[in-house]
């Protein structure tokens, strides 16, 4: 395992299997896939198992920087169908058994552990540096025959009327080339290619929020089983909130989330390191964590990252992972719902060759349950933000317990958990009638 806060040019070179350098780029493919990140290498792996010629282009050489560390644990079905449990289980990832909240006033609640919920290997998760866990995938899906190329930039889609029919792309330093393709892929992550281009992205008006963070060595981090749960800590007025998430190496990754006009806009100084050294002084449970810890990277910034387009596919095209939507660092999402839009989108594009038919109809038809799996975890972040009290509401609906612990594990893609939404929404009205009473 490497150092999580050292440069990407110290990866050593036998973690990839190469970037496809020399290998030319083929005129035409069953499926054209921009951006080698988890959604992307996900479409890729399952397809070329399934005997598609698959071409991924990625701008950049792998190993790269990318936020996004902590999986949970409904990642492992995926994982599992694209081969890379192994892998996962001798990466000397940090495993990840639990989660614990700490609130404004610092006080720590007990661990909650996975495994008390389903006793089974799933229960234990990672969290991974993505510098590394993207280039396993991306290896992964070489090894499963999908060609790769990495430094090589899609400049764009190309289209015959409404349908896609390639990609027009440029290796670095290279000519530009095109790829003719039944089905091109858009997993390009925050870039959004296809959705930005058609004018299709919607941003989110109800989570409009920013965070700012940075790596930290020799931070405060448990023992045994509870030295990787992920922990999130609240503000001392709840104006937004932490998260600490601990990496192999003794790296802990800690982030503030909060609204964009808070965090980034209505400040004094605006200079990222004054932001984040100012939110950590705001939070009562981060000081004595890292105290004695010393930072190791920069601070970075992510601002209105909250989206998604309006269709999941169209004629010849497909949006995966980012490249579709996203919705908030909280509950850690991202990860699990790139695999598996990757794996239901991969599942898609296969029958839909099969049968002939690459239109929006059959390449989407994934697209519904996925939504609906996405909204069910979308409340969840909605209710977190407007304060509702899921300790409450468990409290008086004991039955839902094992609902709630279904959804933040990530098994999201059930009519089951709708069992919540009748109990969220009385303690919704509730809160807001108690709100108006007292004239807040
Ligand atoms: C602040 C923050 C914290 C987060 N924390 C978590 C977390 O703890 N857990 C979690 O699960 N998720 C987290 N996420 C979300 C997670 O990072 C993403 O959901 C995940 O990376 C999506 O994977 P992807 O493959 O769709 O996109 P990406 O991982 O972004 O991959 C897209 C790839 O496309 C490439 N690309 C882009 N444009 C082009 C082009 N023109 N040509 C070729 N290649 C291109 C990029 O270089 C990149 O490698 C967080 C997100 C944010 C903003």
């Amino acid at each position: 395992m490497f150092d999580a806060a050292s440069a990407c040019s110290d990866i050593p070179a036998a973690l990839s299997l190469g970037t496809s350098g020399s290998e030319p780029i083929p005129p035409r493919v069953d499926v054209a896939v921009i951006g080698g990140g988890p959604s992307g290498a996900t479409v890729a792996t399952l397809l070329a198992m399934a005997g598609r010629s698959v071409a991924v282009f990625e701008r950049d050489h792998f190993p790269r920087f990318h936020v996004g560390e902590s999986l949970i644990p409904e990642c492992y079905w995926t994982l599992g169908r694209l081969d890379m449990l192994g892998k996962m289980r001798a990466s000397g990832f940090t495993e990840k058994h639990s989660v614990q909240f700490v609130n404004e006033r610092g006080d720590l609640s007990a661990p909650f552990y996975f495994a008390d919920h389903k006793k089974h290997e799933s229960s234990r998760t990672w969290q991974v540096t993505r510098r590394e866990f993207d280039v396993l995938m991306l290896d992964n899906a070489r090894e499963k025959g999908a060609r790769v190329f990495e430094g090589t930039r899609v400049l764009e889609g190309t289209f015959a009327g409404s349908r896609a029919t390639g990609l027009r792309v440029q290796r670095e330093g290279g000519t530009e080339q095109t790829v003719a393709a039944d089905v091109v892929v858009d997993a390009s992550g925050q870039s959004a290619m296809i959705s930005a281009r058609l004018g299709t992205r919607q941003w989110d008006q109800e989570l409009k929020k920013a965070a700012v963070w940075s790596y930290w060595k020799a931070a405060e981090r448990g023992e045994g089983k509870d030295e990787g749960a992920t922990t999130v800590l609240q503000l001392d007025q709840k104006q937004g909130w932490f998260w600490y998430i601990p990496l192999p190496d003794d790296v802990v990754s800690v982030g503030v989330v909060a609204d964009n006009d808070y965090l980034l806009k209505d400040r004094a100084n605006r200079d990222p390191e004054v932001i984040y050294q100012e939110e950590i002084a705001r939070c009562p449970g981060l000081g004595p964590r890292l105290a004695g810890a010393e930072r190791v990277q920069p601070v970075r910034v992510a601002k209105e990252y909250s989206y998604r387009a309006s269709d999941v596919a169209g004629d010849g095209w497909v949006l995966v992972g980012d490249a579709f939507g996203f919705l908030d660092p909280l509950y850690s999402s991202g990860i699990l719902l790139a695999l598996r839009s990757g794996e239901v989108a991969a599942d898609a594009i296969d029958a839909a060759l099969a049968a002939g038919d690459t239109s929006a109809e059959r390449l989407g038809t994934w697209g519904p349950e996925f939504i609906r799996g996405m909204d069910r975890m979308k409340r969840l972040v909605i209710e977190f933000y407007d304060g509702l009290n899921f300790g409450k509401l468990v409290k008086r609906n004991p039955d839902l317990q094992g609902v709630v612990t279904d959804l933040l594990i990530g098994d999201l893609f059930n009519d089951r958990v709708d069992a919540i939404v009748g109990p969220l929404d009385e303690l919704r009205a509730e809160m807001a009638a108690a709100s108006t009473a007292s004239g807040c």
